[in-house]
C-alpha cells in the first residue's frame, strides 16, 4: 500500500458507498483513498438489506464473508396494520429466484466495517478519524482536500472526488447544487435496539415487519442474537408541539397505542437510549460535475420504508467508479453526456421506489397495497421492486403504473376493503 498524499481518487466517507467505490477503483489499478471521519466500527442506522444487493456484494468480493459473519437471514418482508387487522407477507424466493432468495439483517457497525476492510484488502488506502473540512480548486485536476485528524492537519491531492459522505452531502453543498425536496411532509425517525422482542417462527424469523399506523409507521428488524431494531417514523411536527414531548414520550405513546408493536415488545428491554434523525427525501439536481461524482446518500435520500438505501448506495458508487475508471483510462474529465446519463440513471433507480412510497403514505394506496389481487400479476411486479429490482422490465413498470392508478381510483370508489384505523 502506497502512503503518499497524491491520489487518483479521494473518496469522502467510508460507509457502504465509499467502501464499494474504493474497492472497485483499486481493483481497476487506480490509486484511491477513503477519508472517513469516524473510527470504525461506528453506529449507523439502515439495517435491513435487499436481495438484489447480493449481486453487488458478490461483485465486490465480499459475499463469502457476509455468509460467514453470523448475520440473520432475511427471506422476506411483512407489512401490517398496527391494529393487527391486516398482514401481508412477501417471500423473496417466490418471485426473485434462487440467487435472491434471501438477504441479511445487519448491524451496520459490523457490516460497514466488513465492507471497509474489504476495500483495504483490495488495495484501497483508508484513513479513519479523518474529516474532510475544505476543498480547494474543486472540480479541477488538482483538487486539494484539507483534512482534520487527531494527529493534526492532513493534505490530500486528487484528480477525482467521489462524494460518499452520506446525508452530510459535503460536496453537493460546496458546489452549490440545487437541492430538490421530493417529499412534502417532513418526518422524523426515532429508533433504538431492544432485547427480548417477540419473533416470527421458522424462516419468517428474519422478516422485517413494517406496521402502519395513522400517519406514521414502525419498523421491527430482528438482528442476530436476541437483538431487535425498532424505529418509529412520524411527522416532524409531533416533536414541536407546544408541550415539547421528549423522544421517549413520543415513542412510548405510539407503542402503547399500537397493539401489533406493544404485544411484540411485552417483556422487552431497551439497550442504550433512543436516537432520532430527520429530513426526509431530497435529491440534488445533478449528481456529477467534471471531476466530482456524488454517490449514495450524498446524492439524495429517499424515505427508508422499502429498505432501499444501502443497495442504492452500493449501486450508485460502483457506477460512479466505472465512470471514473473509463475517463481516467483516456485521460479526460467526464463529458456532459456522461454526467447527464449518470444523474438520470441513479435518479431513475430512486424513482422506482418513490413510485411505491407515495401510495404507502396514503390511506387509499395502503388499502390497495394490503389487498393484493392477482389481477395483471401486479403483486409479483411489486415484490420484485421490494426485493431491489431498480431496473424493472417494461411490463413490470406498466403493472406498477396500473397499481398506482388503482390506488388513485380507490380514493373515490372502494375497490379494496377500507382500513378504518388509518387516516
Ligand atoms: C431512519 C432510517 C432508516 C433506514 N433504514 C434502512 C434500511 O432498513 N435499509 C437500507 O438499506 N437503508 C436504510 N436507510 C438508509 C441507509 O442508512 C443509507 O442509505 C446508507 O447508509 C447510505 O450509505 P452511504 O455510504 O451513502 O452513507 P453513510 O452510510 O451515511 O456513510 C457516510 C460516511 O461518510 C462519513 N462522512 C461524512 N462527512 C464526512 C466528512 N466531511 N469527512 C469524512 N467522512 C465523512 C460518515 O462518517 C459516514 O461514515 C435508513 C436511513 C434512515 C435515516
Amino acid at each position: 500500500m502506497r502512503c503518499s498524499s497524491e491520489y487518483d481518487v479521494a473518496i469522502i466517507g467510508g460507509g457502504p458507498a465509499g467502501a464499494a467505490a474504493g474497492t472497485q477503483l483499486a481493483k481497476a489499478g487506480l490509486k484511491p483513498v477513503i477519508l472517513e471521519k469516524e473510527k470504525f466500527p461506528r453506529f449507523c442506522i439502515g439495517e435491513s438489506l435487499l436481495p438484489f444487493g447480493n449481486i453487488l456484494l458478490k461483485q465486490l468480493g465480499v459475499w463469502n464473508q457476509m455468509e460467514d459473519a453470523g448475520f440473520l437471514r432475511k427471506y422476506g418482508a411483512e407489512f401490517c396494520t398496527g391494529d393487527k387487522s391486516r398482514l401481508r407477507r412477501f417471500w423473496f424466493g417466490q418471485t426473485l429466484g434462487a440467487s435472491c432468495e434471501y438477504s441479511y439483517q445487519v448491524e451496520r457497525s459490523k457490516f460497514d466495517e466488513l465492507l471497509l476492510n474489504n476495500a483495504r484488502a483490495h488495495g484501497c488506502e483508508v484513513h479513519e478519524e479523518t474529516r474532510v473540512s475544505a476543498i480547494e480548486n474543486i472540480d479541477t485536476k488538482k483538487m486539494h482536500l484539507h483534512c482534520e485528524t487527531p494527529q493534526g492537519a492532513l493534505s490530500i491531492h486528487a484528480d477525482w472526488i467521489i462524494d460518499a459522505s452520506g446525508r452530510n452531502a459535503f460536496t453537493g453543498k460546496k458546489l452549490g447544487l440545487r437541492r430538490n425536496i421530493t417529499q412534502k411532509k417532513r418526518r422524523i425517525a426515532i429508533y433504538g435496539h431492544f432485547e427480548g422482542v417477540f419473533r416470527n417462527s421458522g424462516k419468517a424469523e428474519g422478516h422485517i415487519t413494517i406496521a402502519r399506523i395513522s400517519d406514521a409507521w414502525f419498523w421491527l428488524i430482528p438482528l442476530s442474537g436476541n437483538k431487535t431494531s425498532i424505529g418509529l417514523v412520524v411527522p416532524a411536527d409531533q416533536m414541536s408541539k407546544p408541550n415539547s414531548r421528549t423522544l421517549d414520550d413520543v415513542f412510548q405513546e405510539a407503542v402503547d397505542s399500537t397493539p401489533e408493536v406493544k404485544d411484540r415488545m411485552k417483556g422487552a428491554s431497551m439497550l442504550g437510549s433512543l436516537r432520532a434523525t430527520g429530513d426526509y427525501s431530497w435529491k440534488f439536481s445533478s449528481f456529477a460535475t467534471r471531476r466530482v461524482v456524488l454517490a449514495g446518500d450524498a446524492a439524495g435520500f429517499i424515505d427508508p420504508i422499502f429498505s432501499s438505501g444501502v443497495m442504492l448506495a452500493l449501486q450508485s458508487s460502483m457506477r460512479a467508479a466505472e465512470l471514473i475508471i473509463r475517463a481516467e483510462k483516456s485521460n479526460r474529465q467526464l463529458s456532459r453526456f456522461e454526467r447527464f446519463q449518470y444523474t438520470r440513471q441513479v435518479m431513475g433507480w430512486m424513482r422506482q421506489y418513490s413510485r411505491l412510497i407515495a401510495p404507502f403514505y396514503e390511506k387509499a394506496g395502503f388499502e390497495v397495497f394490503m389487498n393484493p389481487a392477482s389481477l395483471l400479476q401486479i403483486p409479483s411486479s411489486i415484490a420484485r421492486l421490494v426485493g431491489g429490482q431498480t431496473e424493472p422490465t417494461f411490463i413490470d413498470s406498466l403493472r406498477i403504473e396500473a397499481f398506482r392508478t388503482i390506488c388513485r381510483l380507490q380514493r373515490f370508489v372502494p375497490i379494496a376493503p377500507a382500513i378504518p384505523s388509518l387516516r
